[in-house]
């Protein structure tokens, strides 16, 4: 695996680090000292060291902090720590479940659907979640200074039919405000787009991220700002992640949210409907419900679609329309996707 933090020329010396570069820095990437921080039996010890090996532990200790200590089964530890069943190899859970392959257009261009098209900005990521459909990209192929994203701008400016760039990765927002506002200039110099979407998880996981400068370099454009963002469970969503939420939509921004159905984790209808009514409140639109995709090592999360439909069915009886997510699973060579009914 090669999803790892590089600290980049802009992020040294030390002192000059943003208050969310240090916290990246001081992230826990030792399965004993999150064990010990949780207070976890030893039974879960060795396995977490093995499954690590296949993709390495990483989690922000600010969302350590919102765990419940000696609960092996906490919705937010569950998306974090390295288990043994990573390790089974379960028929149809393969490396590249969705044809993201197929859909490289050049280094670090995806283009699958119509209008809008994705740039794998950096492998990077503030987390490393276990069911991530990325665990397996091949990240190493893709750019990593901007003058290596001439080919993929190349691509887009020539490209009019594309009126939307997402810049996803990893997470976009790892990249360093400097870096973020030279790609996300480039992008607006192209006449034909009028939208830039951003698909992070780093609002939830690392509010600090979202700084003054980072509101200023997302709604001072031309670009129609929407920020995507990842939250799985309501306990993901107090304190300071509730706070920056709010303050995205206040700045501007169009926020939304997407989820994965995780089985342990978020896959009863109350926890949904806890979710979909914390983020409203907050501004938040709820977006999608992914089916997870059948990615190698991720088989222990599955839930089956009937029962996710059933989920679905409940929320609608108990949410006004806006706050139901679609329910979507992603088929490779489909031209969107595709809704679960
Ligand atoms: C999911 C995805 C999108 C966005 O699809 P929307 O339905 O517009 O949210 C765009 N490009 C790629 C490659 C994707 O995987
Ligand atoms: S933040 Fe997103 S891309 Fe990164 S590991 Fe989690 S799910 Fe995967």
């Amino acid at each position: 695996m090669t999803i790892l933090i590089r600290p980049t020329e802009e992020s040294r010396p030390q002192r000059n680090l943003d208050s969310w570069q240090r916290q990246m820095a001081q992230a826990i990437r030792d399965p004993d000292e999150l064990a010990d921080l949780l207070e976890l039996g030893p039974e879960f010890r060795e396995p977490a060291r093995r499954a690590a090996k296949l993709f390495p532990l990483l989690v922000p200790r600010g969302y350590v902090d919102l765990m419940e200590r000696g609960n092996p089964l906490d919705p937010l530890l569950l998306q974090v720590l390295p288990l043994g069943a990573e390790e089974i190899v379960a028929a149809e859970f393969v490396l590249d479940a969705v044809g993201d392959h197929d859909a490289k257009r050049a280094p670090g261009l995806l283009h699958k659907y119509d209008g809008r098209a994705l740039l794998i900005t950096t492998g990077s990521c503030a987390i490393h979640c276990r069911y991530c459909f990325r665990r397996h990209y091949p990240y190493a192929d893709d750019p990593k200074r901007l003058a290596d994203w001439d080919q993929a701008l190349n691509v887009l400016s020539n490209d009019t039919t594309i009126h939307e760039v997402i810049l996803s990765g990893g997470d976009p927002l790892m990249l360093t405000d400097q870096r973020l506002s030279d790609l996300i200039m480039r992008i607006e110099a192209m006449p034909h787009v009028q939208r830039l979407r951003i698909h992070t998880r780093l609002p939830i996981v690392l509010p600090d991220r979202v700084t003054t400068r980072l509101l200023e370099i997302l709604t001072g454009g031309r670009l129609t700002p929407i920020v995507v963002v990842h939250a799985n469970h309501p306990q993901e969503l107090s304190g300071r992640c509730a706070t920056v939420l709010k303050t995205l939509v206040r700045s501007g921004c169009t926020v939304l949210n997407q989820a994965v159905l995780l089985k342990g984790v978020n896959d009863n209808a109350e926890t949904l409907i806890r979710l979909c009514e914390s983020l409203v409140d907050l501004g938040v639109l709820p977006y999608y419900l992914h089916q997870l995709d059948r990615v190698q090592g991720t088989a222990h999360f599955e839930v089956t679609e009937p029962y996710g439909r059933d989920l679905i069915a409940t929320l609608r009886t108990r949410l006004p329309g806006y706050a139901v997510p679609e329910y979507v699973r992603e088929v490779a060579g489909e031209k969107h996707k595709t809704p679960i009914v």
